[in-house]
């Protein structure tokens, strides 16, 4: 299967580009476990936690959209969800706020399942001219490897169920 994925946000009908879905082979239904980008020159595919501008871009698209309904989805649930009307792609910042430039606010977010019940902390947020426009998780990350996988790792969990970013 070489499905696709994004990062919709419901409310502005915007979307991230989350690359190929890695899909794990099981007995029943496959499930999703990772994503993956492709590299330049054809070269196959890397995970896409490997690559840091789409790990800022995935954090900041969270920032961006915090408490609003987000959803990953492939991209057949994309064109049955939005008829007529594909989310426009959301940019990829040209350039990163060095952790230095940003205010940190103190109240922790996670992003959340609809019930609550599954989250993933995104630290606090980081505010550029009043906006939020990172999370302390993103930079976190830089130094732990293991958070990356880990994001990746619970969109594709949680592909085409409702999340949101939401106070911890
Ligand atoms: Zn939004």
């Amino acid at each position: 299967m070489a499905d696709y994925g994004s990062l919709v946000c419901k409310d502005c009908v915007e979307r991230l580009r989350l690359g190929k879905i890695l899909w794990v082979p099981d007995t029943g239904k496959a499930h999703a476990s990772g994503f993956l980008s492709g590299l330049a020159g054809g070269r196959g595919y890397n995970h896409n936690w490997q690559d840091d501008d789409l790990n800022y871009s995935l954090f900041a698209m969270l920032a961006k959209h915090s408490g609003h309904e987000m959803v990953a989805v492939t991209d057949d649930e994309l064109s049955e969800a939005f008829p007529g009307r594909v989310p426009v792609i959301s940019d990829v910042p040209d350039s990163k706020f060095p952790h230095s430039a940003l205010s940190e606010s103190r109240t922790p977010v996670r992003l959340v399942t609809r019930d609550g019940a599954n989250a993933f902390p995104l630290g606090s947020p980081l505010l550029h001219n009043h906006r939020v426009v990172q999370f302390s998780a993103y930079y976190d990350q830089l130094d732990d490897h293991e958070l990356s996988p880990r994001i990746w790792g619970f969109l594709a969990r949680w592909l085409s169920s409702p999340l949101v970013v939401e106070m911890g």
